[in-house]
């Protein structure tokens, strides 16, 4: 089963994925941490993006198509995996179907408006980084150490409105990209509200 998780910031997708593979044996491959592992190998293909990031360039999609390449053949995915963090562009996904099939495309969607609200209340305890959420903790200092809690910049609405519109303008054509393969899930209830579809429809999925 080859899955693409899809799904703008502050939606939840961790937690679904992590679900998906408790249930389905598919890991959850980020390429995030596929290029935090490659910077210590010390393949051709490692050498080849250190040069790149070192001088500072883009990697280009082709080398980060390899990455992927390299991963899904490894053993533990032989019954499928669930890719989060690519595609991120129309590029790289007809990059991506020149070297696998993929199934199914999960997009994780919830309303702007109340990925604003959950992101905005977020507390951070600038002494022990204890995160809260202002929306259930409505003490202004930390549990743990007292400390008085702060809202980074990130966690402000204006930054977070700058994130969604760099994701809408990114990602969002993929979506049409994959039209009919595309199955939408609302992330707005609790972690298990938003697993019980996701697991029936996978459960009745045909695997190419
Ligand atoms: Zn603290």
């Amino acid at each position: 089963m080859k899955i693409i998780l899809l799904g703008a910031p502050g939606r939840r997708k961790g937690t679904l994925a992590k679900k998906i593979t408790a249930d389905f044996g598919v890991p959850q491959i980020s390429t995030g941490d596929l290029f935090r592992a490659i910077v210590k190998d010390s393949t051709p293909l490692a050498e080849k993006v250190k040069a790149i990031m070192e001088s500072g360039g883009l990697v280009p999609d082709e080398v980060t198509v390899e990455i992927v390449k390299e991963r899904i053949a490894k053993d533990d995915c032989k019954n499928g995996f669930i890719l989060d963090g690519f595609p991120r562009t129309i590029a790289q996904a007809k990059e991506l179907e020149k070297i696998s099939q993929i199934d199914t495309v999960i997009l994780v969607d919830v309303p702007n408006e109340t990925i604003i609200e959950r992101l905005s209340a977020r507390r951070t305890c600038p002494n022990c980084g204890e995160i809260y959420s202002a929306l259930d903790y409505k003490e202004t200092t930390c549990k743990k150490c007292s400390a008085t809690l702060i809202q980074r910049d990130d966690d402000k609405p204006e930054t977070i409105k700058n994130r969604l519109e760099v994701y809408e303008n990114n990602t969002a054509p993929l979506i049409n990209f994959y039209g009919d393969m595309v199955f939408k899930v609302s992330s707005a209830g609790s972690p298990e509200e938003t697993y019980r579809p996701v697991k029936t429809f996978l459960e009745n999925l045909e695997v190419k």
